[in-house]
């Protein structure tokens, strides 16, 4: 029987996980989880300080040299295991991503799939880990390319997908042979801490993983990140910080991935299934409530479709009721916090003042949560602060190309390159777009790409690395290289 929702978060850890125990944090007071719909506070959480955060590191630092040398398919069966466990609560898993980050109840049943996918996924490849073994060019000596893990790792998460998010680094790095120390943010910590209690149920050992929850994040995390025990930051969340990780770990020479921002450009051509690129469109602008680093953030209209398009859209998301995302009904819960709801309304007024034409929404929603109104801005004018800005949130600004290059050039004119759609029914140019745009991820007649057995990574300033695919656990992998004389060659 489902548990109540009191009853489902006095399931959750509130404590830091450290060398396998839960214990008090150190750092001022405790963390409030706050419900977006409601602004009430959900549950409070342990704040760890900076010497919590170093005897987390410590913790993997101590058991990396033994979680390196469990056998591959043993680490693959505790990530089995694993993913076993979340799938038979995926229906409590959905519920705490709900309550804490405010998605419909419906999108975040397909976070918990999706992120614990990643979990099956690096089980399996936890055993396919390969090398080289060869002869080298003269005929002289045996080359060997072998991989190890890179060591332990400091895995820092945003609060849009609290679940896969995190899936996405533990499951390659454990597989790879790494321990790890978490941080999740401190907006939506609870699914982390629910998913790290999977994990002790599922035998891993002490110290593999460390989790510390913390309202301090740069003091907390500076320490661990100048600390030569660790040997790798994985980072995703906005290209901002993600800058000022790459400078901190920089002295230290540290293998870094940052999943950072995106600026992703849809564009419809006028050769486009149109119904098809208005589903398309849906999903990649309001999935999440448009708080998505996939989220298209630019649509890209042919001038001769851009006022039906506007129009159709403008219908779907006015269709959309807005609630608190346990409720069944909701299609768009709430944006994350006040803040985010401020920045929905400055970029709304800005675009309009810039010249733009607002077609649906462009204000808050109402009830105590942090709700806004889908929104369609149409023939958003070239330079305007929208185009500019990551969203994040559901606002879908529209400007009208006329030819080909023109929407390339609009598409790509951007610091970021995580991903862009494109919607044509033309296959030589659906080909020759693809092979244009800037980004890490294109989806051709598909507004959403993500997948555990695809690379998902972006280039410019969204990033370095790539999570997910067989490409994934590379990132968790150091190359190693013999050389060794082999006389027997020249009997
Ligand atoms: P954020 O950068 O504000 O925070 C991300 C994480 O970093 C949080 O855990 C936060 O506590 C921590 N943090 C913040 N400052 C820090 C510091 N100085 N030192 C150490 N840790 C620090 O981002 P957010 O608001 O949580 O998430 C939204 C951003 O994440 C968007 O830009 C979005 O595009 C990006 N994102 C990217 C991907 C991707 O895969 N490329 C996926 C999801 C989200």
């Amino acid at each position: 029987m489902a548990l109540t929702e009191a009853q489902l978060l006095a399931t959750v850890p509130t404590k830091l996980y450290i060398a396998g125990k839960w214990v008090d944090g150190h750092g001022a007071g405790q963390i409030a989880v706050e419900d977006p719909a409601t602004g009430k506070t959900l549950v409070e959480i342990a704040n760890a300080d900076h010497t919590d955060a170093l005897a987390a590191l410590t913790a993997a630092d101590d058991a990396a040299a033994s979680w390196a040398k469990v056998a591959p398919r043993e680490r693959a069966e505790i990530l089995r295991r694993t993913f076993d466990l979340v799938r038979e609560r995926a229906e409590d898993y959905a519920t705490l991503i709900s309550l804490e980050m405010g998605k419909p109840i419906a999108e975040a049943r397909g976070e918990v799939t999706y992120g614990n996918e990643f979990l099956r996924w690096f089980s399996e490849e936890a055993v396919r880990i390969s090398g080289r073994y060869g002869i080298s060019p003269e005929g002289t000596g045996r080359m060997l390319v072998t991989s190890r893990p890179v060591g332990p790792v400091f895995a820092i998460t945003p609060w849009n997908f609290p679940l896969a998010m995190a899936t996405r680094k533990i499951g390659p790095a454990l597989a790879a042979g790494c321990t790890v120390v978490i941080k999740p943010a401190e907006l939506t910590p609870l699914t982390t801490l629910l998913l790290v209690k999977t994990f002790e149920e599922a035998g891993l050992p002490a110290g593999v993983i460390n989790v510390i929850t913390t309202s301090e994040s740069a003091a907390t995390s500076a320490p661990v990140i100048a600390d030569s025990r660790l040997r790798k930051i994985t980072f995703t969340g906005s290209t901002q910080v993600g800058v000022k990780l790459l400078e901190q770990s920089a002295k230290n020479v540290l293998r870094s991935s940052m999943e950072l921002g995106g600026n992703a450009p849809f564009i419809v051509f006028e050769d486009a299934d149109l119904e098809a690129a208005v589903e398309g469109a849906m999903l990649a602008k309001m999935r999440n409530i448009g708080q998505a680093c996939t989220a298209a953030n630019r649509f890209i209209i042919h001038e001769s479709v851009a006022d039906e398009f506007a129009v159709r859209m403008a219908e779907r998301m006015q269709a959309m009721p807005l609630g608190r995302g346990v409720d069944p009904n909701t299609k768009i819960g709430p944006v994350i916090n006040q803040k985010a709801r401020t920045n929905l309304q400055r970029l709304v007024d800005a675009s309009i003042t810039e010249g733009a034409t607002l077609v649906t929404g462009g204000e808050s929603g109402d009830g105590d949560g942090y709700f806004f109104k889908p929104t369609v801005l149409l023939d958003v004018k070239r330079g305007s602060t929208i185009l500019n800005e990551e969203i994040f949130g559901p606002i879908a600004p529209i400007t009208r190309f006329s030819s080909e290059a023109e929407a390339i050039a609009l598409a790509n004119d951007t610091v970021y390159g995580l991903v862009s759609y494109a919607f044509t029914q033309d296959l030589k140019r659906g080909l020759r777009v693809i092979e244009s745009l800037d980004t890490g991820m294109t989806g051709l007649n598909t507004g959403l790409v993500s997948n555990a057995a695809a690379p998902f990574g972006g280039v410019k300033q969204s990033g370095l690395g790539r999570e997910g695919g067989p490409e994934g656990i590379n990132e968790y992998l150091e190359t190693k290289y013999v050389m060794t004389p082999d006389p027997s060659l020249k009997d």
